[in-house]
């Protein structure tokens, strides 16, 4: 999982790699993406469009009961426990 600025770092470095070989083809800038996302974390995310969901501002707070995190920013309940947070207005 990637904090803002890695995320950005790897959206930076990706965008490099394209205009400097724009006729590669998706698959090999996804290698590009793989390479530098291995670099910052020492694992590679699978094949596809996973990279897409390795962005922490995509997911919401960790869950008190489980650990796991909300599946949203905006999430109040938590799909893999259930949990609801209880929001006093
Ligand atoms: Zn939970």
């Amino acid at each position: 999982m990637l904090e803002t600025d890695e995320w950005t770092q790897l959206i930076e470095f990706c965008e490099l790699q394209k205009s400097a070989a724009p006729n590669q083809n998706q698959r090999r800038w996804l290698v590009f993406a793989n390479d530098f996302y291995c670099r910052l974390t020492g694992e590679s995310f699978q094949p596809g469009n996973y990279i897409w969901l390795v962005r922490r501002d995509s997911y919401g707070r960790v869950c008190p009961d489980c650990g796991k995190l909300y599946r949203t920013p905006r999430a109040r309940y938590c799909a893999e426990c259930g949990h609801n947070i209880h929001v006093i207005a």
